[in-house]
Formats: structure tokens, sequence, C-alpha cells
């Protein structure tokens, strides 16, 4: 009987081994220290909006400027588009033409939440309540008796825009929508878990003191109108031209006696643009162009001027060539072709309390690093691009050699569900796309969970590849 077998499986069985385990002190250090500073980011970055104007900010501190103000490009030049507020493209442009490809580590700034609608405000039984219409895909009773805030703009028709964010600092108020207490619920406990709460009962409330006067109908209604006008100058028919999101109110908060996790609202996929953020800024002069995109829309399916679809990230991308000196027509799609890109998006993390969604050999864990997702999709990877294992392995190469952590793991079991990225958006432009994200407990829930370990892979990952 040979006595090799401890070896030989050594050498032949994937190491599984936890990544927090023979970390040096600096390591560590360089964990925590990235997770404080990511999670000081989100909980200034909770809307898309946010994320795109914080970034701005940071870009600009690092040496960016808007592509507006660069008549020619030369490699080092870092410049960035802010496309309509809502999503930005970044580029530090690099020593081989555009035309030979770029290195695009794409992420979303939206998260799923509470829209308010165009006619939101009404008042029953003497309390002011406000419509809304969810955004993405959500488990609706988990955002009832929670803490929102309100964070948005309403545009009036002479342009003058308005900004709110109520909710957020601890002297302001929060708003919340109620569910029904258990005494009552026997009714609605018989209801599936889908219906449990059902979208029309997304209704929060505003306040509930009349406006003193007996003269009038709606009075608490009307005060709210009152308060709104007095602090916003807008009144209610300003709400069809408005954009406003109720965002769980809490903040981003340290999981676990170790400290080793993070809960927070929209960590997908913030975790993954601030990650894609911060690899841009230790980029000089790379040999490919590298750009780090975060839009929008991408909870909602891609489409839309601000969604990854949109034809404004090729004008983007023409306009990098066109500054290098390129205006061949088929420049861009030779681009594009020769581009490789990270569909930089988060994935389910196995979550021990519901072992039968997932199937272990390819769950994404905690503390294993970076989820690989070759391929997204359901029903028989329908709806989503593979990547090929020719780029996969490119990937895996660059990650060996910087020590970037990572897993490979699909969504959860077979027919389960499913989902999608923003990869086939880059893949049909003609792009190699591969998924590479942070695992994610609690995924679309106001309190989603992460491990520090795996974000701050990311971070390395990504700097790697654009690198
Ligand atoms: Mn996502
Ligand atoms: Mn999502």
């Amino acid at each position: 009987m040979a006595n090799d077998g401890k070896a030989l499986k050594e050498k032949l069985f994937k190491d599984k081994r936890n990544g927090w385990q023979n970390l040096s002190d600096e390591e560590l250090k360089n964990i925590f220290q990235y997770a404080d500073e990511y999670m000081y980011f989100l909980n200034n970055s909770k809307t898309e909006k946010e994320i795109v104007q914080n970034s701005k900010e940071i870009l600009i501190k690092n040496g960016f400027v808007d592509i507006s103000e660069r008549e020619t490009l030369n490699p080092g030049d870092k410049v960035f588009y802010v496309n309509r507020g809502r999503c930005l493209y970044a580029a530090v442009m690099g020593q081989d033409p555009v035309e030979s490809g770029l290195k695009v580590v794409a992420a979303h700034g939206d998260s799923p939440r509470i829209d308010l609608k165009q006619s939101p405000l009404y008042e029953d039984s003497e309390i002011a309540m406000l419509k809304t219409h969810y955004y993405g895909g959500i488990k609706k009773y988990q955002w009832t008796n929670i803490p929102l805030s309100m964070h948005g703009t309403i545009v009036k028709p002479d342009g003058e825009k308005v900004n709110i964010c109520i909710g957020e600092k601890d002297e302001d108020p929060v708003f919340t929508i109620c569910d029904l207490l258990p005494h009552l619920a026997a009714e609605q406990m018989e209801r599936k878990l889908r219906e449990g709460v059902q979208g029309e009962e997304l209704n929060a409330m505003i306040g509930s003191i009349p406006y003193d006067s007996d003269d009038v109908s709606e009075k608490v209604k009307l005060n709210v109108l009152k308060l709104l006008n007095e602090q916003y100058g807008i009144k209610e028919v300003d709400f069809a031209s408005s954009e406003i999101e109720l965002v769980p109110a809490f903040k981003a908060r340290s999981t676990g006696l170790d400290y080793s996790m993070i809960a927070a609202y929209g960590q997908d996929d913030k975790v993954c643009c601030y990650a894609g953020l911060r690899a841009l800024l230790n980029v000089e002069a790379p040999k490919k162009t590298a750009v780090c995109v975060i839009t929008d829309k991408e909870e909602v399916g891609f489409n839309g001027v601000t969604g990854m679809y949109t034809r404004i990230f090729d004008g983007f991308v023409t306009e990098l060539l066109e500054k290098t000196g390129n205006n061949k027509i088929s420049a861009l799609d030779r681009t594009f072709s020769n581009t490789k890109a990270l569909s930089a998006d988060v994935d389910a993390a196995y979550n021990p309390n519901f072992p039968s969604a997932f199937e272990k050999n390819n769950s994404a864990f905690f503390g294993r690093g970076m989820s690989l997702v070759k391929y997204t999709g359901a029903r028989g990877k329908s709806g989503a691009s593979e990547a090929p294992a020719e780029f996969v392995a490119e990937v895996r190469r660059i990650f060996d050699q910087a020590g970037a952590k990572y897993q490979s793991c699909e969504l959860g079991k077979v027919d389960k569900g499913g989902g999608g990225t923003i990869a086939l958006t880059l893949a049909n432009r003609g792009m190699d796309v591969l998924d590479v994200g942070v695992p994610v407990m609690g995924m679309h829930s106001p309190y989603e969970v992460t491990s520090k370990f795996d974000v701050y892979q990311a971070y390395k990952g990504y700097q790697a590849f654009l690198k």
C-alpha cells in the first residue's frame, strides 16, 4: 500500500484553506484598514447619484480631469466622464494604442431600493403617506419596519434642481413602512411569502400633524406640503419630475466578535465599485488603457441611457480613440474585440441558514476570496454570456501572480433560480468578459453581509488586472 497519499492530495486537490489563515500582520492590517475606508465610503454613497458624485471627487483629488478638458490624450493621462450624474467612466491612458484593447473593470452603482411614485403623497386616517414602487429584485417584507432615509432630486420645469437627503444625520427624522402586527396577521400569515407584503402595501409614513385650519380637508397632507414648500420650495406637482429613493438609514457596521465581516446596505454592487475605483487610483501609465466603469440600472436590466447597454459608453471609448489621433471608422469595434473586461459584481455567499439552496462544490464561501463566475443565467445557462476558458485562465494567472485569492463558483443550485450581470452587455460588444466579484450573504436585503477578507481580495485582484 502506498503511503504518499497525503502529499499526493496536497498536490492534486484544490486548496480550500480559509484565507484568514497564514496572513502576515501587514496584510491583516491592510484588510481592516481598507474595510474601514470602504465602510466610510458606503455611508456617504447610498444612491447611484451619490456614489458617482463621491467617486468623481476622489478621482479629481487623485489627478483625474473631465475628458472634455483635454484636446489630446497621452500615456499616463487620467480622465473621466460622468453620464447624467448617474454613471461614470474613468480611464488611465496606456502606452499601447487604444485600438489594441482596453482593460475594463465594470461595476454598478445602483442597488435595490424603494422609489417614490411620481404622485406619491396622500392622506389616510390623518396620516400623510407616500406611495412607492420598489426598484430591483427585493423580498418586500424585508423592507418594512426599518429606518429609511430619503435621498433624491426634484427638478422644477425652470431647471432648478433640489437635492434631498433626510435621515442620515443622527438628528434627522427617518421614515418607515409599517407591517401588520402579528396579533392581527392570521390572514396575512396564510399568504405566500412572495405576497407577504405586496407592492401596494409598501407605503411609507411622512407625517401626522394636521394643518391647523377648519376650512380644509386633507390637513395632514397639507401640512407636509407646507413643510416641503418651506424647506425645498416645491409643490405637489413637482414630484412628477423627481427621483426620490427610500434606502435603509443604517450605517455600515463591522459584524462578528472578530470584526471579520461588514453588514451594510447596497454592497451589491458598491463593494465592487469601490474596489475598481481604488484599484484604478494605483495605476500609472499601464500597457493597455485601464478603464473603470460605475454603471447604473443594472438591477433593472441594464437598459436606459445610463445602463450598460447605453451607447454613451461607446462614445466615451470613441473619444479616447479620437483624442489619441485614431479616427478610423472601424476603430471602436476593433478596440472592443481586443478588450479584456471584468464584470465586477457580487455573487451569493453560501448561507448556513439555507443550505438547500446551494451546491457546496460550486458555492462561494466567506473568507475564500473573490468569486470567479464563468457563467451566470438560469435554466441551462440561459440569458447570460459565458467567459471562454482561455480568458478565465488568463485572469487566474494574473490573480495567482498578485496573490489575490479567488474561488470559482456559481449562483446556487442548478434550476433553483439564477441571475444575470452586465457581463453580456460587454461580451456583446466583442470583449472577453469574466464575472469577478465579492460573495454577499443576504443579497438585495436592506443589510447585506460580506467578508472583509474577500472585499480586500477584490481590490487586490482588480488592481493586478488593470496594471
Ligand atoms: Mn449586482
Ligand atoms: Mn443585484
